[in-house]
C-alpha cells in the first residue's frame, strides 16, 4: 500500500521549498502555493518525499495512506453490513 502527498491549503504559506525539493511530483501554481500530482508516492521518491514533509516550514505536508480497493463485484454490504444481510434483503425484494 503506498501513501499519497497531500497539503493542508490552510497551513500552507506558499514557501515553495517542496517544490524544490520534490519537483518530480510538486509544482506551484500561479500564486506560488503547491500543486501534487495524483497517485500515490513512488518508492524511488520516497526518500524526497520525506524529505519535503519535514522540512515544509509550515507543516503542511503530510503523508496519507491510500485506500485499499474494495471488493470487486455488483454488492458492496454498507457499514455494518454483511453481504449475507445484503443478499437476504434482495432475496426478499425479488431481485
Ligand atoms: S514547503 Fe510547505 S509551506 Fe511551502 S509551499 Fe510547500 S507545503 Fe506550502
Amino acid at each position: 500500500m503506498g501513501s499519497t502527498l497531500r497539503v493542508n491549503p490552510i497551513a500552507c504559506s506558499g514557501h515553495g521549498l517542496c517544490a524544490e525539493l520534490l519537483p518530480e511530483l510538486i509544482t506551484l501554481d500561479d500564486w506560488g502555493y503547491p500543486v501534487i500530482a495524483d497517485g500515490p508516492v513512488p518508492l524511488r521518491l520516497a526518500r524526497e518525499a520525506r524529505r519535503a514533509v519535514t522540512d515544509c516550514p509550515a507543516l503542511a505536508l503530510r503523508f496519507t495512506p491510500q485506500p485499499e480497493p474494495g471488493p470487486a463485484g455488483p454488492v458492496r454490504p454498507g457499514p455494518g453490513r454483511s453481504e449475507s444481510q445484503v443478499f437476504q434483503k434482495k432475496r426478499r425484494a425479488g431481485a
